[in-house]
C-alpha cells in the first residue's frame, strides 16, 4: 500500500492528508436516520457513501471502529428549532406509540443496509439509551454557554469562536427559517434541552436539571459519538445539509465541551475531518418523503431493479458530485452490474472445469500490479469510486493472464466496492416487477414452447407465443448479447 489518503475535510475546505488520532485506527461516526418513516434512496446514498470510506479504511489496513445513529428522539421537522417532533407527528398520525414506529423504520431501515451491502457499524447507537449522558453533557456546558428559557435550555452561539464556520449556506435564507424563540440571545442559538409545554405530557419525556423534557437532536450525536468513540476522533459523516445546521451546532457543542471554547480544529471540534456527501436529486420530486410514492429502495425492487444496481449507480458518481436518478440511468447502472457479474461466473466456471481453488490465499503476480495500484491510488484521491469502477472493468477484462489470480484480484476490489460479485449469479438480478401479473416461471414455459415451436419450424405458433408474451408485458429478446432473453416491462 503506497498511496496515502486524501479525504476532503469540509470545515477547513480542502483536501488533507489522513493521519489518524491513534495509530492504525480509524474512528468514524455517521449521522444515521430519524426512524419516523423509510428512508428514501438519497438518504441510502449517505450511508453507501460511509460504508466505502469505512470499507476503503479498511483496506489501506486501518483498524475500523464505526457508529451509526438512530435517531429515535429530538429531531424536529426543521433541522433548526422550528417545527415539531417527527417521530411525536408520525405516531400521532399512525396513532401508535412512538416505541413501536421507531422499531417499524428502524427495522425497514436496516432491511436497506443489508440490500445495499453496506457493511454493519461496530455499533448502531441509539438515542433514547444515552439520554442519562446527554444531560450529563449538558450540565457540563450550561454554566458557561447556555442559558434557560421557559421552553428549554438554549445553546449560546456566540460563547464560542468561529461558530458556523462549516457552513456554506450560512446566509440570511438560512436564519429564515430558525424560529424565532422570544428571549434568545442570537438568532442562531438552538435548544439542547426542549421542556414539555406546562399540561402537556410527551410519550417520550424525561426529568431534567431544565425540568421535564427531550433532549435536542444536535446533543445526541455529540454525545454519543464523544462516548463511543473518544474525542477527538478521525471522521464524521452525513450529508451536505448537515453542513449548514446540524453540525455546526454539534461543533459548538463539542468546543464547549473540550473546555477551550476556541476552534483549533484538531483539538476540539469533535472529529478531526468533517465529510459530506452531495446530494441524490430528482427532477420530478418524488424524492420527498412528504410526496405520496416516493423513491424508497423497495419501489426500486418492486419495479424489477435489483438494489445492488442502485449501489453501482451511486459508484458512478464521487460522493462529492450531485447524483441524478433517473429510471434509466439505474437501468444502465443494472446492465453494467450484470456484465460484471457474468464474467466473474464464467471466470468462475473456468476455474472449476481447470480445477482451480477459488481466490483463498492465491498472491496476485506482477501482470496485475499496474492495476491494482491504480485501483487504490483512485480510491486515495478522495474515494474516487467512478475511477475504481473502471479499473475494476479492466481487470475483468484481462486475457492471457492466471485465472485464480484474476479471480483474487477481483475478490479483493470487489471487498471495497462492495457489489457483492463473488456471490452474485446472473440469474439473481432478474427480480420480477411486483405489478406483474405472470412470474418467471410462466415465462420461460412459455418460451420453452416457443423454442420448440421454431425446432419444428412452426413460425406461426411461435409468433403467437410471443405475441402472447408481449400482451402480458413481457419483451422476448431473442439473441440479446448479455443473454438476457425476456424482460419483464413495469
Ligand atoms: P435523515 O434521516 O433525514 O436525518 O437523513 C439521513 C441522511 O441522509 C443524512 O445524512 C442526510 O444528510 C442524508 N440525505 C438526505 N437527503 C439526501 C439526498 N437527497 N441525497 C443524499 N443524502 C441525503
Ligand atoms: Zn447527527
Amino acid at each position: 500500500m503506497t498511496t496515502p489518503l486524501t479525504l476532503f475535510n469540509s470545515l477547513t475546505r480542502s483536501l488533507e492528508t489522513f493521519t489518524p488520532v491513534y495509530p492504525g485506527e480509524a474512528r468514524v461516526y455517521t449521522c444515521g436516520p430519524t426512524v419516523y418513516n423509510y428512508p428514501h434512496i438519497g438518504n441510502m446514498r449517505a450511508y453507501v457513501f460511509a460504508d466505502v470510506l469505512g470499507r476503503v479504511l479498511s483496506f489501506k489496513g486501518y483498524k475500523l471502529s464505526h457508529v451509526i445513529n438512530i435517531t429515535d428522539v429530538g429531531h424536529l421537522t426543521d433541522d433548526a428549532d422550528a417545527g415539531e417532533d417527527k417521530m411525536e407527528r408520525m405516531a400521532a398520525r399512525e396513532a401508535k406509540s412512538i416505541w413501536a414506529i421507531a422499531e417499524h423504520y428502524t427495522q425497514a431501515y436496516w432491511a436497506d443496509i443489508r440490500a445495499l451491502n453496506i457493511r454493519q457499524p461496530m455499533e448502531w447507537s441509539v438515542a433514547t439509551n444515552y439520554v442519562p449522558a446527554m444531560i450529563a453533557f449538558a450540565e457540563r456546558i450550561a454554566p458557561n454557554h447556555c442559558y434557560e428559557l421557559e421552553s428549554g435550555l438554549y445553546f449560546d452561539v456566540a460563547s464560542v469562536a468561529d461558530y458556523g464556520r462549516l457552513a456554506r449556506a450560512h446566509t440570511e435564507e438560512g436564519e429564515g427559517r430558525i424560529e424565532a424563540v422570544e428571549g434568545k440571545r442570537n438568532a442562531a442559538d438552538f435548544a439542547i434541552w426542549r421542556k414539555t409545554p406546562p399540561g402537556e405530557t410527551r410519550q417520550m419525556e424525561w426529568d431534567s436539571p431544565w425540568g421535564r423534557g427531550a433532549p435536542g437532536w444536535h446533543l445526541e450525536c455529540s454525545v454519543m459519538s464523544g462516548q463511543l468513540l473518544g474525542f477527538p476522533f478521525d471522521i464524521h459523516t452525513g450529508g451536505i445539509d448537515h453542513r449548514e445546521i446540524h453540525h455546526p451546532n454539534e461543533i459548538a457543542q463539542n468546543q464547549a465541551f473540550c473546555c477551550t471554547g476556541g476552534l483549533d480544529v484538531a483539538a476540539n471540534s469533535g472529529a478531526r475531518l468533517w465529510m459530506h456527501n452531495n446530494f441524490l436529486v430528482e427532477r420530478s420530486g418524488k424524492m420527498s418523503k412528504s410526496s405520496g410514492e416516493f423513491l424508497r429502495l423497495q419501489l426500486l425492487i418492486d419495479r424489477g431493479y435489483h438494489p445492488l444496481a442502485y449501489r453501482l449507480m451511486c459508484l458512478q458518481a464521487q460522493y462529492r458530485s450531485e447524483l441524478e436518478f433517473s429510471w434509466e440511468g439505474l437501468g444502465a447502472a443494472l446492465i453494467r452490474l450484470k456484465r460484471l457479474v457474468m464474467a466473474v461466473e464464467q471466470l468462475r466456471a473456468r476455474l472449476n472445469d481447470e480445477g482451480g481453488a477459488v481466490a483463498q490465499g492465491v498472491e496476485p503476480g506482477a501482470a496485475f500490479q499496474p492495476l491494482r495500484q491504480a485501483f487504490e491510488a483512485a480510491l486515495s484521491e478522495d474515494l474516487n469510486t467512478p475511477v475504481a469502477l473502471t479499473v475494476l472493468e479492466q481487470v475483468v477484462a484481462l486475457k492471457k493472464v492466471d485465472l485464480a489470480q484474476k479471480l483474487a484480484v477481483i475478490a479483493q476490489m470487489d471487498a471495497v466496492l462492495g457489489l457483492d460479485l463473488l456471490a452474485l449469479a446472473r440469474a439473481d438480478l432478474r427480480l420480477t416487477p411486483k405489478a406483474a401479473e405472470i412470474t418467471a416461471e410462466e415465462i420461460e414455459t412459455v418460451l420453452a414452447a416457443r423454442r420448440q415451436a421454431r425446432a419444428d419450424k412452426d413460425f406461426a405458433r411461435s409468433d403467437a407465443l410471443r405475441d402472447e408474451l408481449a400482451a402480458r408485458g413481457v419483451e422476448v429478446m431473442d439473441g440479446d448479447p448479455l443473454g438476457w432473453d425476456w424482460r419483464l416491462n413495469a
